[in-house]
């Protein structure tokens, strides 16, 4: 079995107490049973909080979040007890596991970092080169890829090559992998789009204004963002859409709607990049990574949202 990841998945660090949306805070974390028994036999007062932080009334155990849906280990100098204490052993799967994510083939895992994380996104909407696919892992072991796997992968080569074809523009490739997937995307205006994302689940505010931005701001005169840097952070993100959520329609058939999401979500990301030069009289590389960061945590991480807009795109 190999494992394979994008290529700058080995320079990613999590930023720890310099992270402005830290992910300990605000997110359910579930506690796996391994971690759970180990933390069991902790003694003292770590033990003692320990037994206190985590709730294991439900099936899945997790840490029971405090003020300010802070996770109980968090300090307040932003950083986590358990690693300060245990170090980063001591982690329960999830901890260990964010950003990342993975996907499963019957010859690979793939993994990948989730762009809800700010830092990964920094690394990702600024990676200048074409990114590329490279083995992190490999036991010997040949497994043969299975025929919808192997169709599934081959064409998303065909996608990834569409949307690496620096030729042409971001908009212009965006298109060519919806003819490619024989998709278009339901012609509405951006307020109607915004008013589907807003009948979604939602989590934070900040995100619900960004979509009434979207929803209410005449954006007609900003210019398309189109400059080198643009280009390659909007081609960085089509790709990462295209290598994380292709794989999901091994299990639900949606191979035409997954890739049309993809370009639904550049499409959309793009527009709110230009509601927010509206609304702030300027914006940049960072204001798309956190405009990122909050479409990948609000609409990514769920897939009752995803669904919902999945069924948007076949709606007319
Ligand atoms: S969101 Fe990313 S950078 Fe921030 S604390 Fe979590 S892993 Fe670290």
């Amino acid at each position: 079995m190999k494992l394979i990841a994008p290529d700058y998945y080995t320079k990613f660090k999590c930023i720890a107490d310099k992270c402005k949306h830290s992910c300990c805070i605000g997110w359910v974390i579930d506690v796996d049973p391994d971690t759970l028994e180990y933390y069991h036999t902790m003694q003292g007062d770590l033990g003692e909080r320990l037994k206190k932080g985590i709730d294991e009334s439900d099936e899945t155990a997790h840490f029971i979040l405090g003020e300010g849906e802070r996770c109980p280990f968090l300090n307040q100098s932003g950083l986590c007890d358990l690693i300060t204490e245990l170090g980063e052993e001591s982690l329960c799967q999830i901890c260990t596991d964010h950003p990342r994510y993975r996907n499963f083939y019957s010859d690979r895992t793939e993994i990948g970092l989730g762009l809800c994380c700010e830092a990964a996104g920094e690394l990702i909407l600024k990676h200048q080169e074409k990114t590329t696919l490279v083995i992190l892992e490999d036991d010997g072991e040949n497994e043969e890829l299975d025929v919808p796997d192997e169709s599934l992968l081959t064409w998303r080569e065909e996608l990834f090559a569409i949307a690496q074809d620096r030729s042409r523009s971001v908009a212009e490739r965006a298109a060519a992998i919806l003819d490619a997937a024989e998709m278009s995307i339901p012609e509405r205006s951006l307020a109607e789009w915004a008013d589907i994302y807003l009948e979604l689940e939602r989590l934070e505010e900040s995100w619900t204004d960004c979509l009434q931005g979207l929803k209410t701001t005449d954006i007609s005169d900003v210019p398309v963002l189109d400059t080198q840097e643009w280009e390659v952070a909007f081609e960085q993100l089509l790709v990462y859409f295209l290598y994380r959520q292709l794989p999901f329609a091994l299990d639900d058939g949606e191979y035409e709607g997954r890739a049309a999401f993809c370009v639904l979500s550049y499409r959309i990301i793009h527009d709110l990049c230009r509601v927010h030069a509206v609304l702030h009289g300027r914006v940049g590389l960072d204001d798309l990574v956190e405009i990122v960061r909050q479409y990948s945590a609000e609409i990514e991480y769920s897939d009752e949202n995803v669904e919902a807009l999945l069924d948007a795109l076949f709606e007319e």
